[in-house]
């Protein structure tokens, strides 16, 4: 069992979901990638337990993540089985149910079916009785919308989750999932979409949309699978995402365009006396409906160094219209 670090609460912050009761660390650990079977265990067991340690509580994990799909939920379970799990009503795990989780025409998108079967997978890979969020992955457009929010309920009830979330959802089907399950009395808390300096549009209604509702929002791949850190400044390491088989993030998105608008952020964030990463994340938490940044990692260094952000000056006026310049 591991022993936490006792002043974990003393230098985090935490934020209300939206209007929700459910307050959140503005930095939050997901793990999609560097958690799954081809990883090595004491990696990410270390990264999970040095995020505890720092007082970030939620976790965020979805039932496709590894490789192999399922795999970074039953190395997260055995994490929680050995490691915290005195500390369960000290977190808030969070997966999700969307993409393709296993073959057939019941194993991936926006069915009853699927859904809720995804969700007793996801919980016996983990070794859980409820998660906190379960989210719906993405929108799925050839299966009814009140089918899908019909399963979050499902799941609400049966106290498999405790709140529902959406992801990937557009700023039309976010007022709608967000009405039916209100009509429902479901507690739909958050919603996660891609952000970061590189993924403005969120910026064009979205976000607007999820301030109006009141729910909270949890932004994905706040640096860019790695691009808005101090990975690709000179070459692609080889032990970096953009290098690896299973990585998500190609090569070929390191353009040139791309490595001069690095360049040019990573000296603006230096003149603040901060790392790229830092300043990638700050800019986001900038923004009112953000409630949280899921951050992923490959090492304990690099979940250290993007904490630093919270010790950090809030972005001045001239250094947003900078950031607006290089990335225009
Ligand atoms: P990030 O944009 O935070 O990218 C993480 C990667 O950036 C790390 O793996 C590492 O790359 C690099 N990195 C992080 N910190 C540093 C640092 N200080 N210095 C140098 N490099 C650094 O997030 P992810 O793309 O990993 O996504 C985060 C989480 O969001 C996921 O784990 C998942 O929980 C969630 N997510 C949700 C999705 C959805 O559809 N809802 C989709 C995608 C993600 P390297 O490995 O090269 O070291």
């Amino acid at each position: 069992m591991h022993a936490p670090a006792p002043d974990r609460y003393e230098r985090m912050t935490y934020r209300h979901c939206g209007r929700s009761g459910l307050q959140l660390p503005p930095l939050s650990l997901g793990l999609w990638h560097n958690f799954g079977g081809v990883d090595p265990f004491d990696v990410g067991r270390a990264m999970v337990l040095r995020a505890f340690d720092r007082g970030i509580t939620h976790f965020d994990l979805a039932n496709n993540y590894g490789p192999e799909p399922g795999t970074a939920e039953s190395n997260f379970g055995r994490i929680l089985r050995d490691d915290l799990a005195a500390y369960r009503d000290e977190m808030v795990i969070s997966t999700k149910a969307g993409y393709r989780m296993w073959p057939g025409p019941y194993g991936e998108w926006g069915s009853r079916k699927y859904l809720l079967a995804s969700l007793d997978q996801s919980l016996q890979r983990m070794g859980l009785e409820y998660v906190d969020i379960f989210y719906h992955h993405r929108p799925d457009p050839d299966t009814p919308l009140e089918e899908s929010m019909l399963a979050l309920e499902q799941a609400v009830r049966q106290g498999k989750a405790l709140y529902a979330g959406i992801s990937n959802y557009g700023p039309d089907q976010t007022r709608d999932a967000v009405a039916m399950l209100r009509e429902l009395s479901v507690p739909i808390v958050v919603h996660q979409p891609r952000y970061s300096m590189f993924e403005r549009s969120p910026e064009q209604g979205l976000l607007g949309t999820i301030e109006e509702l009141g729910i909270g929002c949890v932004v994905f791949s706040p640096l860019a699978q790695g691009l808005l850190t101090s990975r690709y400044l000179r070459d692609i390491p080889a032990d970096s995402r953009a290098a690896k088989p299973h990585g998500a993030l190609g090569a070929d998105s390191v353009t040139m365009q791309r490595r001069a608008q690095i360049l040019a952020l990573n000296d603006i964030a230096r003149a603040r006396g901060q790392s790229l990463a830092q300043l990638a994340i700050a800019w986001v938490l900038r923004h009112a409906a953000v409630t949280s940044a899921i951050i992923g990692a490959s090492r304990v260094s690099q979940l250290d160094e993007n904490l630093g952000v919270l010790d950090a000056p809030p972005l001045t006026a001239d250094e947003l219209r900078a950031i607006d310049r290089v990335l225009e």
